[in-house]
């Protein structure tokens, strides 16, 4: 078993514990192959030898080889390992996010390599499909970005006021209180595209809270749906978006504090990565360590997907 009680618990023993690449071979096939028995990418038969001198297997089928990196999101890359976990330890433990030069520094990869690997462990966070939220759900949509931040105070609440929108990405988010957050960027934050975004999130006679904004009116045929005026007051009982917003600073923090700008192209992905450490919020370093780990099959990026936008956060 190689998930047990002498899995590392911290980033001192994580170090320690990751610098065998057999061992860390072993985690990510445990992770990907059930019961950890290779898989041929080619053939899907299990018959294979492992090359104990170069670390791949070959499949007896097909002859093909392999080696554990195929077909995650490691493949292709020519990090180690090691580098990799350790990366993926950092960033789903790091509450306010982690720079990606601070995971050069930190591990020993050039910036640009660190800035890709990131963007590659993002996608593992990302969840794949989209339950519905339910019971109390908060929803809400804020601003990335732009200059507003740089604007004379009033002007900047007039604009976010009126949901305005200069050079900002909107971004909306639905939250089920004591539960799940999900949010993604949006074209538009009129009616149309809320109402989409709330039915396609918000499982039908849920209680739903929103501000006064006039894009949410009219989801009473298929919500409870509860309405706190910002204008005059921000909690009355349990009505209010307290929860939704509290995830907005958070965002707002890790972007601002750590990422310092991001291009709309990307937040989706960073969107994620901070979904992903609230979802497991109750969780420890170890189980957000191997709820990734999990996630890093069938997933690829390549840097060409990427390139044309690379931006130094
Ligand atoms: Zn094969």
């Amino acid at each position: 078993m190689v998930i047990d009680n002498n899995f590392p618990a911290t980033l001192q023993k994580a170090v320690k514990h990751f610098s065998d690449e057999l061992v860390c071979i072993n985690i990510v096939a445990s992770m990907r192959w059930s019961n950890g028995i290779a898989v041929c990418p080619n053939c899907k038969k299990t018959e294979t030898s492992f090359l104990s001198t170069r670390k791949i297997w070959k499949c007896k089928a097909c002859k093909k080889q392999f080696s554990v990196k195929v077909g995650t999101i490691f493949e292709a890359s020519p990090i180690g390992l090691d580098k990799w976990l350790l990366a993926i330890w950092l960033l789903s433990s790091a509450k306010n996010g982690i720079s990606s030069y601070e995971i050069h520094r930190a591990i020993g990869v050039t910036q640009k390599t660190a800035w890709f690997m990131m963007h590659r462990i993002r996608l593992a966070m990302a969840k794949g499909s989209i339950e519905k939220l339910s019971g109390e759900v908060e929803a809400d949509e804020t601003f990335i970005g732009g200059k507003a931040k740089n604007m004379h105070k009033h002007k900047r609440e007039a604009i976010i006021k009126g949901r305005g929108s200069v050079g900002k990405t909107a971004v909306f988010g639905a939250l089920e209180r004591k539960g799940r957050v999900l949010a993604k960027v949006i074209e538009s934050t009129d009616r149309k595209t809320l109402h989409a975004e709330v039915k396609e999130k918000v499982e039908t006679g849920s209680s739903l809270f929103t501000d006064e904004w006039r894009s949410y009116r009219g989801l009473d045929a298929d919500y409870i749906h509860e309405v706190i005026n910002h204008s005059i007051e921000y909690v009355r009982g349990n009505i209010h978006t307290n929860g939704i917003e509290n995830f907005w600073s958070l965002l707002k923090r890790t972007i601002r504090g750590t990422y310092v700008s991001v291009e709309p192209f990307h937040l989706g992905r960073y969107l994620d990565e901070q979904i992903y450490r609230f979802d497991e919020r109750k969780s420890n370093d170890k189980e957000r360590f191997i709820g990734v780990l999990k996630a890093v099959s069938g997933k690829r990026l390549t840097y060409d997907e990427l390139r044309g936008y690379q931006t130094s956060g």
